[in-house]
């Protein structure tokens, strides 16, 4: 797929004369490159070292004392009275302004939100990156690290080779705590500023878990702070409450974008809901995007919609070949003997693709 070369290019072609900007760092940059023979003309401000010329009388004025359009920001005016004059003459051009400007900031956040994010992180203790499948690795209470399922239930020997129930933390070792330690613990780690420890902080007051009392706005309040210290799950956590209407009035658009900030910062799920969506909407060419990055992610149920857009004739056949080919690719970073064995040991609880 080409879909971020796309964008790049797209957003290339976008400096376009009009989207000078006095406020903008490109300034510079822009004047380098628009044409040497554009003139400031009444119509066209250019930014020349703070002196702008009055898009109605051409007065030059200071760009600080002069009058802005209050809807595109664009254009100044030596005052009230020239704004007011020029204003029918100026309708279209701010339309057009305001147009782009909003092009410009869709095309920006696009190209944001369709880039791939960095891979999991790997197991701290066998190096291989971490399965994306819910369940596949478990959170150490002390330590705080996450560890594969695979590394979990590697068994212990003794000297004599007799394999023995240690009951300690595979990566720090120490005994595992009880569910108080755990909780308080997970306490400790919020008062630094974990973000994956606000997020279940979060957690227990949405649910009313570990002895807090359930608080939905307590909930939304700590998910929040944990998403601004880059956690996608708990935006991913915002997103389904606003998607089923769970302690908030349920909203689609808000639901949407919480959806797109946790698949920015890395989570395939709220990705392959933004398919999905993307799907109902009509708009399969961002579906197949999303549904792309996120099999690339290690999500299999936006390999299978690709599998039925592809079906349906609505995804090429080297749309499909290339999902089949990342998910592959992917099973063969996270593949292990060890977590193979935690998952024949264990099916229900550490199956992990
Ligand atoms: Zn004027
Ligand atoms: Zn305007
Ligand atoms: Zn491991
Ligand atoms: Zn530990």
């Amino acid at each position: 797929m080409s879909t971020s070369d796309e964008n790049i290019k797209i957003d290339h072609n976008i400096p376009v004369s009009s989207s000078i900007n006095a406020v903008s760092n490109d300034v510079c940059k822009l004047a380098v490159s628009v044409d040497d023979e554009m003139k400031p003309s009444a119509e066209h401000n250019v930014l020349n070292f703070g002196i702008e010329r009055c898009a109605n009388c051409g007065k030059e004025g200071s760009y600080i004392d002069m009058n802005t359009c209050n809807k595109c920001k664009m254009v100044k005016y030596c005052n009230a009275a020239c704004k007011k004059k020029h204003r029918h003459k100026h309708k279209k051009q701010c339309e057009e302004h305001i147009r782009l400007t909003t092009e410009l900031a869709k095309l920006h956040y696009d190209k944001k939100l369709f880039k791939q994010p960095p891979p999991a992180e790997d197991c701290p203790i066998c190096f291989q990156r971490l399965p994306t499948l819910v369940g596949s690795a478990k959170t150490m209470a002390c330590c705080g690290k996450q560890i594969c399922n695979g590394c979990c239930y590697a068994p212990v020997y003794d000297h004599q080779g007799n394999e023995v129930d240690e009951k300690k933390c595979p990566f720090c070792r120490s005994p595992h705590p009880t569910h108080d330690e755990a909780t308080k613990l997970n306490m400790k780690r919020v008062e630094l500023g974990d973000a994956r420890a606000i997020q279940n902080l979060g957690f227990y007051y949405f649910k009313g878990l570990r002895g807090y009392p359930q608080d939905y706005n307590k909930g939304f309040e700590l998910w929040h702070r944990a998403g601004e210290l880059g956690n996608a799950v708990a935006y991913y956590s915002i997103g389904v409450a606003y998607d089923m209407g769970v302690g908030v009035e349920r909203d689609e658009k808000k639901a949407v974008y919480y959806y797109e900030l946790a698949a920015i910062g890395g989570d395939t799920t709220a990705r392959h809901n933004l398919g999905i969506k993307e799907k109902r909407g009509g708009n399969m060419d961002r579906a197949l995007k999303h549904y792309m990055i996120a099999v690339r992610g290690g999500n299999s149920g936006s390999l299978n919609q690709i599998q039925e857009l592809y079906s349906l004739d609505l995804a090429t056949k080297e749309d499909y070949t290339e999902a089949l080919r990342a998910y592959q690719e992917y099973l063969v970073e996270i593949k292990s003997v060890q977590r193979d064995k935690a998952a024949a040991a264990d099916e229900e609880k550490c199956r992990y693709y």
